[in-house]
């Protein structure tokens, strides 16, 4: 018997478990060890048990940001930590700490219905509370890193537990110290800080749209949980009806004078401001402009109303979509000197 079995309260094993319903591309894969992991305290032994026997390994949430080969060797650990706790609340702020397992929708919803709003703008996107700060998600116009506090890690280079201060994580564009550092930390907790002081955030042309400035009431935190739900649900695809990963590549940072110079050929360039000296690109119209909206390619494609999304139309591989990235990336290279770069993680 090994260390992680003989741990008390151990992590579940299971040899050979199908990953099929835990991958929004619905992608066929099979972990060979599947590990899941339902409380921090379980995580030592288990990663004692990987060093020994020298496994490969990684680590799936709610498996919405992945692109899964059909086979995973060695352990893939399941985050499964749940539970959330007002850890304190003064007329400043409220502080949140919730469990890497929790699916993120439903934090939000639940912050909105304990009165602490801040997420709202952050409504129905999939995965996990753990997942969050790895790529710091973001969407019209807020991102996470904004509202984490802390959080909760365990260090698998050092075999300790440690807490990292919001400055530590380096949250930017899509990025963090997590991602920067793969294979290092394995999220537990998230510690979340929700300013008191709330302030609508409807900047965002989209949501903008929903709320003309000539209404009588401002919209509160409710109205734009929903503006933002309506939103999604029209221009997104569900991935329990086409499997997807939501926008498949990042919106590429360009310097001021390339964007000029772009502009000059192409007057309906999409565009927002960035950082001084830069300008984010839409990537949706670059690749809109290369003609692969709609596309089909085998078993995937690009979704007919989003172009940044990519597809699983039923029986792709990894390799199927890969090819297809590849496809796309080569021509909007070829068109605009623009190098998109894959948002999903592929294991
Ligand atoms: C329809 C759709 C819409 C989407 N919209 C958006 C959007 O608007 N904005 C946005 O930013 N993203 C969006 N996404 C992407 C995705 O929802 C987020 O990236 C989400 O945070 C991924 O969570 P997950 O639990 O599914 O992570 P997974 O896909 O399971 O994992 C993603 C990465 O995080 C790592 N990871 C997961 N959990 C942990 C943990 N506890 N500790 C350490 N590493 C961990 C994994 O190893 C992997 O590298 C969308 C996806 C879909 C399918």
């Amino acid at each position: 018997m090994t260390r992680a079995q003989n741990a008390s309260n151990p992590a579940k094993l299971t040899p050979h478990l199908g990953l099929k319903h835990r991958n929004t591309f619905g992608l066929d894969a099979v972990a060979e060890l599947a590990y899941e992991i339902h409380s921090p305290e379980q995580i030592p032994a288990v990663m004692s048990e990987i060093a020994e026997q020298k496994l490969a390994w990684r680590v799936l949430g709610g498996g919405s940001n992945v692109i899964l080969p059909s086979a995973l060797p060695g352990a893939t650990l399941l985050i499964d930590i749940l539970g959330q706790e007002i850890l304190s609340s003064d007329e400043e702020a409220a502080y949140l700490s919730v469990g890497a397992g929790v699916p993120w929708h439903e934090l939000v919803a639940w912050t909105l219905e304990n009165n602490m709003p801040g997420l709202e703008n952050l409504a129905l996107i999939p995965g996990t509370v753990g997942a969050a700060p790895i790529q710091n998600i973001g969407a019209y116009g807020v991102e996470i890193g904004e509202y984490i506090d802390r959080i909760e890690a365990f260090d698998v280079k050092d075999h300790a537990f440690v807490t990292l201060p919001k400055e530590a994580c380096r949250f930017a564009y899509r990025d963090s110290y997590f991602k920067q550092n793969p294979g290092r930390f394995i999220v537990t907790k998230v510690v979340f800080k929700l300013p008191k002081a709330w302030q609508a955030r409807i900047d965002y042309a989209d949501l903008a749209k929903q709320f003309p400035a000539n209404a009588n009431a401002s919209p509160g935190p409710e109205d734009i949980f929903l503006a933002v739900c309506k939103i999604r649900t029209h221009k997104l695809p569900d991935p329990k009806v086409i499997g997807n990963a939501g926008s498949f590549f990042q919106n590429p940072v360009i310097p001021n004078e390339q964007y000029e110079t772009l502009l000059k050929s192409y007057a309906d360039l999409v565009s927002y401001p960035d950082l001084p000296g830069k300008r984010k690109l839409a990537a949706g119209w670059l690749i809109d402009q290369c003609g692969f909206k709609g596309q089909r390619m085998g078993a995937v494609g690009v979704y007919e109303n989003q172009a940044l999304v990519l597809v699983n139309h039923g029986g792709g591989t990894a390799e199927d979509i890969l090819g297809l990235a590849k496809c796309i990336r080569d021509k909007v290279h070829d068109k605009f000197g623009v190098t998109l770069q894959i948002e999903p993680n592929f294991f």
